[in-house]
């Protein structure tokens, strides 16, 4: 019977974007993130840019839950004091999808080509910044947007305090929340990490493409739905990120990450190496994604 058909059918929600990403806006973000200096764990501009992240929310309307940790600095005997920012926005219906991104930076330029500058910090406009500041222009149109889906925005802490070759010692805070869901387990999981080169090109990453091979095909869809051409179907490495714990908890998460880029883990890691241009075909991608998904 048709009338039983229908009312068997899983109920439909749909969503409309409400506007285009502004990349000039997210990179503005980028470019605040920055000035507050290296947001590496113990020194200044870690805590002042933490203070700026949750003024930023609160302006938007959102609470923002800060989750506190504690992690051993693999390079002395200091401990840091972490923290992952939590930024739910209308939950209470169906799982959100979860967008993150690490806003921690790298404590030592450990890829300069002058050994005497390796243990500065980094400024992380890319490996940092970027991703964070498309997640914070998201968090503004989805906020003002009473319709918008269900997002759980977090920032991740202690993504990159780890030295090279020691593995556990990276993406502490995703592992921290994946051993700590808050405040709702998501359906999906998408991981922003180094889409501000100006010179932006992302190729599948490869633990994504293994282990959440649906939500990797449909989030690139989407990207292409909106014209972008950053995205491509070559397959890159496997990249231990944020997205692994999650993936360990069972949330289908995919890592969004363009890892050719001459400037990692280098002090030239600066503003002037990423563009809103690439910030804007990443967000417009995440929008379209959001919106569209059924
Ligand atoms: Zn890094």
């Amino acid at each position: 019977m048709l009338t039983g058909l229908l009312s068997a059918a899983p109920a439909v929600t749909a969503y409309t974007q409400p506007r285009p990403f502004d990349g000039d806006s997210a990179f503005q973000h980028l470019e605040k993130q920055c000035s507050f200096g290296p947001r590496s764990p113990g020194g200044a501009g870690h805590q002042a840019c933490l203070d700026w992240f949750v003024a930023y929310f609160r302006s938007l309307g959102l609470e923002p839950t800060l989750q506190r940790f504690t992690a051993d600095d693999p390079r002395s005997d200091a401990t840091f004091s972490l923290t992952n920012v939590i930024v739910p926005i209308r939950l209470g219906g169906e799982p959100p999808v979860m967008l993150c991104a690490h806003w921690d930076t790298r404590p030592v330029a450990d890829r300069e080509s002058d050994p005497t500058r390796r243990n500065l910090p980094i400024p992380g406009a890319n490996d940092g910044a970027s991703g964070v500041a498309v997640l914070l222009e998201i968090a503004g149109i989805a906020a003002s947007d009473p319709s918008a889906p269900p997002l759980l925005i977090v920032l991740f802490d202690g993504e990159d305090i780890g030295r090279e070759g020691h593995n556990s010692e990276y993406a502490l805070g995703s592992r921290y929340w994946a051993k700590n869901i808050t405040p709702q387990k998501p359906s999906e999981a998408i991981l922003l990490d180094m889409i501000g080169d100006r010179e932006l090109s992302i190729p599948v990453e490869g633990f994504s493409e293994t282990m959440a091979p649906r939500l990797r095909r449909a989030f690139w869809e989407s990207a292409r739905a909106t014209g972008s051409e950053a995205f491509s179907e070559e397959i890159g490495g496997f990249i231990e990120d944020d997205h692994v714990p999650l993936l360990k908890a069972g949330i289908p998460a995919i890592d969004v990450i363009d890892f050719d880029y001459p400037y990692w883990h280098t002090l030239a890691d600066t503003p002037d190496k990423c563009s809103p241009e690439s910030l804007r075909q990443v967000g417009e991608a995440i929008l379209h994604y959001i919106y569209h998904r059924r």
